[in-house]
Order: C-alpha cells, then sequence, then structure tokens
C-alpha cells in the first residue's frame, strides 16, 4: 500500500488545469516554503519554480567550477565575501538546499494508470437523484505550511465522481474571490479538498505595511463571515482530513465543522468501525468494521457525540496504539467522520484523505459522493447526535 509522506513545508505552483500539471509542464512542484519569498497572494501562483531553482542552479555552478567562488554573481560574492572558505561553506549550504528540494516530496497529479483506477473505482458508486443542478466550490488552497500530496488525487476522485453521477459540478478553484458573496452564493456546497491553514490571509501578511495588514484583516473577516453566512443560511459543507486545521485561531471554525485537529498519532493500518451500519451515510461499507491504512487524526475542541452524528471511528483496541503519548482523549473516542448541522446548513466531515489509494478505494468514494451529496442537501439523513438518537 503506498504511502505519501511530505515533511518537508512547501508551497504549490499550480497549473491552470486542476488535474495536471506536473513536472513535464514547469509549473506544479512542491519548493520548501523557506526558499520561497514572500510575496502577495497573486504571485505566489504564477512565479515559476524553474527561475529560483535556475537562480541558485546558476550560484551553485558558478561556486563549485575551479576558483569559481571567485566569478559568482556580484551579489553571490557580496553575500559570502572572498574567502575560498566562505565559498565552500555556501557551496555546502547550496547543496543542502538543493538536497532538500530533490528529497521533498513533489505535489504530482494522478498518473494515468492511477486516473484509470479512480474512474474503475467510480463504476458501481450510485447517486441521490440531484434536486436540481448543484454546484461544489472544491478549494484546496494551501497558502502556507505543509501541503498534501493528495490533493490533486482528491480533485481527480472529485471529477470522477461528478463525471460519473452527474450529480453536481465541481469548480476547482484556489482563487479566493469565490468566496465573496456573490460568487459564494451561486454554489450549493464547499469542499475542502486537504485545505489548510490562513486560507483568506495573504502569505506575505507579515511583510506589508500598516495599512495594508489592517485591508488584509478586513478582507479575511469578511470571507469568513460569508462562509459562516453560506452554511448557516442552508449550504453545505464538505472537509476532508487536512481541512480539520484550517483557520486554526478562528473559534467559529471549529464550531462549524465541530472539531479541531489534535496531531496524528497513527499512520498504519487500522480497524475502522461503522458506526451504524444501515445509515444512509454509510451504504458504502458492508461490514460493521473495516481495515484501512491512512494517517488517522486525533480530535479536540467542540466534538462532541451530543452535537455530532458520529459515522466512523477508530477501534483502538483493534488498531494500538504506537503513540500513547500523543493520545489526549479521556473517552477513547477517535471519530474519524460525522455530519452535523450548523444553522440551517449541513456540515460532513471525513478525517480519511492522507494516503493516495484511498481515492480509488470504491467503498471510500461511495462514502464521500453521499457525504458530498448530503452536505449540497440531495441525500437525506438523519444528523440527530449520536448521543440522543434512539
Ligand atoms: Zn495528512
Amino acid at each position: 500500500m503506498r504511502t505519501s509522506y511530505n515533511h518537508g513545508r512547501a508551497s504549490v505552483l499550480e497549473s491552470p488545469d486542476p488535474l495536471r500539471g506536473g513536472l513535464e509542464q514547469g509549473s506544479r512542484i512542491a519548493i520548501p516554503r523557506e526558499l520561497a519569498p514572500l510575496q502577495k497572494r497573486e504571485h505566489v501562483r504564477s512565479t515559476g519554480f524553474s527561475l529560483r531553482f535556475g537562480l541558485r542552479a546558476h550560484s551553485l555552478k558558478a561556486v563549485l567550477q575551479p576558483g569559481g567562488w571567485r566569478k559568482a554573481p556580484g551579489n553571490f560574492k557580496g553575500v559570502c565575501g572572498l574567502k575560498p572558505i566562505h565559498g565552500l561553506f555556501v557551496a555546502v549550504f547550496l547543496v543542502a538546499m538543493l538536497g532538500g528540494i530533490l528529497w521533498a516530496e513533489p505535489i504530482l497529479p494522478p498518473t494515468p494508470a492511477e486516473l484509470q483506477k479512480i474512474a474503475k473505482a467510480t463504476e458501481n458508486v450510485t447517486a441521490a437523484p440531484a434536486q436540481a443542478p448543484r454546484r461544489v466550490l472544491v478549494c484546496s488552497l494551501v497558502p502556507t505550511g505543509y501541503v498534501h500530496s493528495a490533493i490533486p488525487f482528491g480533485k481527480a476522485a472529485l471529477d470522477a465522481l461528478a463525471k460519473k453521477t452527474g450529480a453536481f459540478t465541481p469548480s476547482f478553484t484556489d482563487d479566493i474571490a469565490a468566496f465573496e458573496w456573490d460568487s459564494l452564493s451561486s454554489f450549493d456546497a464547499v469542499f475542502f479538498n486537504n485545505a489548510n491553514n490562513e486560507l483568506f490571509m495573504p502569505p506575505n501578511f507579515k511583510d506589508l505595511s500598516p495599512e495594508e495588514q489592517t485591508k488584509a484583516r478586513e478582507h479575511d473577516q469578511r470571507l469568513k463571515e460569508n462562509l459562516v453566512r453560506f452554511v448557516q443560511s442552508g449550504k453545505g459543507l464538505a472537509v476532508l482530513h487536512a481541512s480539520l486545521a484550517i483557520f486554526r485561531e478562528w473559534d467559529e471554525y471549529g464550531n462549524i465543522i465541530g472539531g479541531r485537529f489534535d496531531n496524528h498519532p497513527w499512520h498504519q493500518e487500522v480497524t475502522i468501525r461503522v458506526e451504524e451500519p444501515g445509515h444512509p451515510l454509510l451504504k458504502a461499507f458492508k461490514d460493521p468494521e473495516f481495515r484501512l491504512t491512512d494517517e488517522i487524526y486525533q480530535v479536540k475542541g467542540p466534538y462532541s457525540r451530543a452535537t455530532h452524528r458520529v459515522l466512523l471511528s477508530l477501534d483502538l483496541e483493534k488498531s494500538g496504539a504506537p503513540n500513547l503519548d500523543k493520545l489526549h482523549r479521556e473517552d477513547k473516542d477517535y471519530a474519524l467522520a460525522w455530519i452535523k448541522p450548523y444553522g440551517h446548513g449541513r456540515v460532513f466531515y471525513c478525517g480519511l484523505g492522507h494516503d493516495h489509494d484511498l481515492f480509488w478505494n470504491p467503498a471510500i468514494l461511495q462514502f464521500l459522493m453521499d457525504g458530498t451529496q448530503y452536505a449540497i442537501g440531495d441525500l437525506a439523513a438523519d444528523a440527530t447526535p449520536s448521543a440522543t438518537r434512539k
């Protein structure tokens, strides 16, 4: 089973095509965040990796050739001084940085074979009839910090599900202008596909002038209020895996989705309980439990069975706890998926979604389909809290 790690902090330079990109287009690759110059949001995704990589490669080449440190570009020599030993240190440093680039896992789209597996996994997926043409805003934005390499796989899966069922039209965009009310209100649901961190704040916030920072905060606040209004008014929100951790400083986001990220003590094969076989959102799973490998989140904060209808949870005894010191829940209730209301709207959370092969697992795809349709409002399901259900 394929496991993906990307521990380097990285940014993603997006391809215009949500499902393609990659090295062959030179436009979708992860680079360590610390190498990326701080820049305005609108520039983050348009400046080329090749430009920055090329600059460093040129500097490195200049240093490594015999006597090259003397011929290095002016500002490079200005930085490292004119002593060979300094040039050597800089060369080692640059090699280490380049090593980091090569070591960091690139954010690559699914291969043709993987796309085939995803399409095949949707063959038997069923959908409730759409009560109207449905539009889903799929946001995978990660302005800063760790980027999940599963993002393009989530996009491909949603695209395949939409094509197979015709139940909704996904709009893949990481342009936060989509959260302006005129745009947002035209959607039936938002799907956070491993989006993470402060979605509505410019990554270079600290470099902005006080006036620009005030504007950025106001903009951030307005878009957050739009999201609250959107769901409260009766629309839907689907949250996949890392998107549990968006807006870490914004309390209301925790209230919307009903939980907060508290580390991932497991990344192994675990036993997952299907809490209510027969529930409309659990028809994907035929057995009362199943085994699956993924990065498993621990949830804290406003999570409660008094407010959530829990769908999937970890069987701790059957899964083991290799990182006991990371386990914080005294009730040992490690929920992995739930639904809950928020105002007049519906929230679906699925904590699974790290490993790539989940996105060609037929049961998981059916589950994501059902959760998305629940969020949209086309799949009726009892969201009475687990603690009070009959
Ligand atoms: Zn993850």
